[in-house]
This record gives structure tokens, C-alpha cells and sequence, in this order.
């Protein structure tokens, strides 16, 4: 039986939870206007990918710029927000689009072995 990590094991992810986040709180949708002072705090800022339509209205999906595509990490680890500090993609649905089965590991790690032997 396999042990879970306390963390998720984030190398070479593909990070949905950064590139294609929704943020929220227990009352609400977060606006643009909520995120933004929080990345930019932390260093970085944001960019809008797309929309949800909410009840209470559109909900911004934004990517952070602070993730590294080539080298797909976080670029500004030491100071990121707090959330994305306690968020784990672990306790997602695997069924939805934000849990960890989305990042395929095991196609990232079968690409290292690729490079690894030239
Ligand atoms: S989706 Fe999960 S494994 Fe990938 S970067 Fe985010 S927390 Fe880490
Ligand atoms: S600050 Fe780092 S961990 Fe947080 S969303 Fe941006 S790239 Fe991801």
C-alpha cells in the first residue's frame, strides 16, 4: 500500500493549479480585483484565461506569471502566496479537471527518462 506524501509531489507538474485557477473563499468568487493585489503582493501578477459563468456572475480562470513553462516551476517559490503554500491538488475529485490525475506524472517522468538517455 502506498504511503501519501505530507505534500504533493509537484516536480514536473503541469500545475493546472496555476496555470488554470479559480479562486474562492467560503462566501464567495473571487473577482480580478480581489486576486491581483494578492499575486503582485507575492511579486508576480496574473492573466485572465478564461471565464465561469457563476451565479453571482463571471468568475475569472487566471494563470499566474510567475509559472515557468520551460521549466514548469513555480518561479517565485520563496515568496508565493500562502494558498498556493496549503493548496493540494490530492484532495480534488480525481474526476475534475484540477486534481493531480489532470498533471500525468507519469508522462512527465517518462519524458525525463526519454532525455536522460539522449
Ligand atoms: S496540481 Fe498538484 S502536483 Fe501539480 S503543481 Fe499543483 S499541487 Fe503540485
Ligand atoms: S506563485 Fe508559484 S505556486 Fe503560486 S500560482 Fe504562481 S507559479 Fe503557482
Amino acid at each position: 500500500m502506498g504511503v501519501a506524501g505530507r505534500y504533493p509531489d509537484c516536480e514536473r507538474c503541469e500545475a493546472p493549479c496555476c496555470t488554470k485557477q479559480f479562486m474562492e473563499d467560503s462566501d464567495h468568487w473571487f473577482k480580478l480585483s480581489e486576486i491581483r493585489p494578492i499575486y503582485t503582493a507575492a511579486g508576480t501578477d496574473v492573466h485572465v484565461v478564461g471565464w465561469a459563468h457563476q451565479p453571482d456572475g463571471r468568475q475569472p480562470m487566471i494563470a499566474c506569471d510567475a509559472f515557468d513553462l520551460n521549466k514548469l516551476q513555480c518561479g517565485i517559490y520563496g515568496s508565493r502566496p500562502e494558498h498556493c503554500r496549503t493548496y493540494d491538488c490530492r484532495d480534488d475529485d480525481p474526476d475534475e479537471w484540477q486534481a493531480r490525475a489532470h498533471c500525468d506524472l507519469d508522462r512527465h517522468r517518462r519524458l525525463e527518462r526519454a532525455r536522460a538517455k539522449g
